[in-house]
Order: C-alpha cells, then structure tokens, then sequence
C-alpha cells in the first residue's frame, strides 16, 4: 500500500517537528551560497531563531528573478566541481533557470519519484513507458530513475514518433504510461488512424499524467479514451522536477511530500499566508536538497490545500488540482481569465477534438478572444448549420463561465499547430511577440 509506511503516516505533529529539524539545516547550509548569504545578513536569518515550523514565514521569498539574477551559480553551496547533474526548466515563461544536484539530491529525488508512482498504484510488476522530453527537462530522467528505483521496467521512449510509441507499447506489452495530458489526446488520434483501439489492441492500465495544466474535464476523457485510469502528478524543475505532489488511488488532490518540502499558500498580492481551504499562490522550500536548496520559492502557481484527511491513510496534506500559473492570467475587458476556465468549459462538449487555441487581440482599441476549437472528426462534416449552432453554444457557454463572449472559429482535427513539449494554449497579441 505504501513506499515507506513510516514516513507517509508520520502523524502532523511528528511531520512538523521533522519539518524543524531539516528547515534548521536547510537554513544553515543554504548560506554558504552566495546568494543566501547575501539574503540572510540583510534579512537577520539564522536557523537557531526558529521555533516552530510557522516561523519559516519570518524568512524572505526566492523568486525566479532572484534565480536569473544569480544564473548560474549563485545558489550553489558546493564548490562548484560539486555537483554531478544540473536540470533547466522548459521556459515556458520566459528564460530558462538552472538547477543543480549533488548524488544525495539525485537519490534522494529518485526516492520521491519512487513513492509518487507507488502511491499512484506503479508496482515493480509494471513496463513503465516514459514519453516525454529526456535530457534538460526534468521529466524524462527524473520518471527513469524513479520508475526504475521502484523496480518497473522502464521504457525511455521520449517524446514523439507516436507510431513509434505504439509500436512500444504493443511489443514490450507497456502497463504503465507517463506523459504531458495533451500528448494523450493526440495519440488516441493515431491508434485510431491505426485501425486500433487501445482498450483492445494494448496492455495499458494507468497512466501518470502530469507538467502542464489541464481539467478533470481532460482527465475524464482520457481515461474513457484509453479505458484506463490517469493520475496527475505535479512539480517543477526548481523543486527538482517531477515528485513533488501526486494523486493517490483517490484521484482527489495531490499529496505532497511534506517531510522534503514546506507548502505554503500566500495570497499573491499581499504576500501574507492564507489558511488551508484557500486558494493563492503555492510557496515550497525544500528539506532535503544539499547542492541547491531553495527556501521560500515562491511558484507562481495557484492552487489551495485541501485540509480533509486522505482515505488513503497518508497524512501528508493534498494540494488541489493546478488551476493555472499566475502570470496566464489574461485581462480582458476587465474580468481575469484562466485559460483552464475555458478548458472546463469546452471539454464538456462531445463535439470537441484534441486541441484548442485561445487567442486574443486588440482590434480598433478593443480587446477581442478567439478560440480555436478542433472538432471531432465525425462531426466536422459539410453541415454549416450544425457547426454554426455549435459555435454559438460553445460561445454562450464560455461566456456564462468568464464574462467575456469569445468568438470561436471551429477548425478541423489536427490543423492547429502542435508543439513537442508542453501545450501552447494562449496566443496574446498584445504584447511584444517573444522570439522562441
Ligand atoms: P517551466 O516553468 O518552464 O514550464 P518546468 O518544466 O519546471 O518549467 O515546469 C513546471 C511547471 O509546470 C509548474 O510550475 C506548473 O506551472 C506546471 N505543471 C507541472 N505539473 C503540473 C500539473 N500536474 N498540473 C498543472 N500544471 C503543472
Ligand atoms: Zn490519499
């Protein structure tokens, strides 16, 4: 049923007195990083002022401007021949940073990993197929250890060539599969072109779903694509990667692993801690990182805590669903929009395909939405009327959920552009164009 029984039913109290500990170490070694040393005289840290684990709220945030300003090695407390392994983040907003990890870091990460898929219901009896990006990007080596130190057989299969992937899938009879939610969608698309029906044709029973934001909606379908169940998994290169929070058996919310790291949620315009059941931004400082630990780290993603105990009987607290990033929020006339709100809405429609597109534009001084919504191909018929009575349903629904009445420009399966990692969902107009 579990990993390590001891630590994932360590009762609160006992969990936050570990907390102590390891945050005290945590503090002491992180300043001999010249970034931190810098911090804590400014900000008169020391470890030994520490009480209880609330009073990590005395220290200052790290934020991902502070990692850029410092790249490459500012944060590092090893001489910098220390290290054995060094991971970037995809860049999705912006340039990429850079972690670095020492073999504790490596092992102690591939152990989380381990417990995550373990949780999730991943056993040494699996094939465990890894699709996604391997090399910079935390996903890809990060689930190959981790699957491996649980004991799976783990295909490294990457991202991409979906024939390729199936072909895998079909040889080596793949149990278990982890990939980015969209990637999923788009696969289904060929086994059918195949002739195949991955409920028949393959040996699937789980996947591991997780790097990019994405509905219950999405899960759903998935699920009923594939017949199998998917479990979401979240984290981030700077808190190592994947191993973070995962879903157990429940499907409801994500553990996270609090003997390694402190969650926090604070509101993100004030700063000030919100209490568990509220959403705001999530904060992590890591417990057992050596080479670069991060205190405070604030992620720019929105979520809260869900405070009910987990059936599952592990007492590490669950982080609701990933609603967004803070910084995809679009303004537009006013009202705030997720792009995942839209996500919600239009999964909830038979009729519509793999992918979506939202894009928003200022047209004579007003700013205007377009979504680009593929269609299911049975549906993407000569019928103009039909498409016309789904373009306004599709309108009016998203509009009851963000205000905002989009126009929607329904194309055909497969024709919006794909990228190899993880989904582009928003095209904003308005501003300077990003070369990538
Ligand atoms: P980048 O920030 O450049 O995308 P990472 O590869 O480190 O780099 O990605 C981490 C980010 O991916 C998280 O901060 C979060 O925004 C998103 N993410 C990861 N897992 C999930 C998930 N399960 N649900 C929603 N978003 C996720
Ligand atoms: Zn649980």
């Amino acid at each position: 049923m579990y990993w390590e029984p001891e630590i994932e039913q360590l009762p609160s109290t006992r969990l936050q007195q570990l907390q102590l500990e390891r945050l005290r170490k945590t503090i002491d070694r992180a300043g001999r990083s010249p970034f931190y040393r810098q911090q804590f005289a400014a900000a008169g840290v020391a470890s030994g002022k520490l009480q209880h684990i609330d009073d990590i709220r005395s220290l200052p945030f790290t934020t991902k401007d502070d990692l850029r300003n410092h790249f490459p090695y500012g944060f590092l407390t090893v001489p910098k021949d220390g290290p054995v392994r060094l991971h970037c983040s995809s860049g999705t907003t912006g340039n990429p940073t850079v972690i670095f990890h020492d073999q504790h870091d490596l092992a102690s990460w591939a152990n989380l990993v381990a417990r995550s898929l373990y949780c999730a219901g991943v056993r040494p009896t699996d094939v465990f197929q890894n699709i996604c990006g391997y090399g910079l990007f935390t996903g890809g080596l990060g689930f190959q250890y981790g699957a491996e130190h649980l004991g799976a057989l783990v295909i490294p299969a990457a991202a991409g060539n979906s024939r390729r992937q199936i072909k895998l899938m079909q040889d080596f009879g793949t149990t278990a599969v982890h990939t980015i939610p969209s990637y999923l969608l788009r696969l289904h698309n060929v086994f059918t072109e195949l002739g195949l029906d991955p409920r028949r044709d393959t040996d699937l029973r789980m996947f591991v779903i997780g790097a990019e934001p994405h509905s219950e909606g999405q899960r759903r379908r998935i699920e009923e694509l594939f017949g199998v169940s998917a479990y979401n998994s979240y984290g981030l290169s700077e808190m190592n990667g994947p191993g973070v929070a995962f879903e157990c058996r429940e499907q409801n919310g994500l553990h996270i692993w609090e003997d390694c790291f402190v969650v926090e949620i604070i509101d993100p315009e004030t700063l000030q801690p919100l209490p568990d059941g509220e959403q705001g931004e999530l904060v992590l400082t890591t417990l057992d990182r050596q080479a670069m630990p991060l205190l405070r780290y604030r992620t720019r993603d929105l979520t809260r805590i869900l405070p009910e105990p987990c059936p599952c009987g592990r007492t590490h607290r669950r982080l609701d669903r990933i609603s967004g990033r803070s910084d995809d929020m679009l303004i537009l006339k006013g009202c705030n929009i997720f792009p995942m709100q839209i996500e919600k809405v239009l999964m909830r429609f038979a009729e519509v395909g793999s992918d979506y597109l939202i894009v928003v534009e200022n047209c004579n001084g007003s700013d205007e939405m377009q979504i680009q919504v593929e269609v299911q191909k049975e549906w993407f018929t000569g019928n103009m009327e039909a498409l016309e009575n789904l373009s306004r349903k599709i309108s009016h629904a998203v509009r009851d959920e963000i205000l905002v009445t989009p126009a929607i420009r329904l194309v055909e399966p497969g024709s919006l552009p794909k990228s190899e990692g993880k989904a582009v969902r928003v095209q904003d107009l308005r501003k300077p164009q990003e070369s990538v």
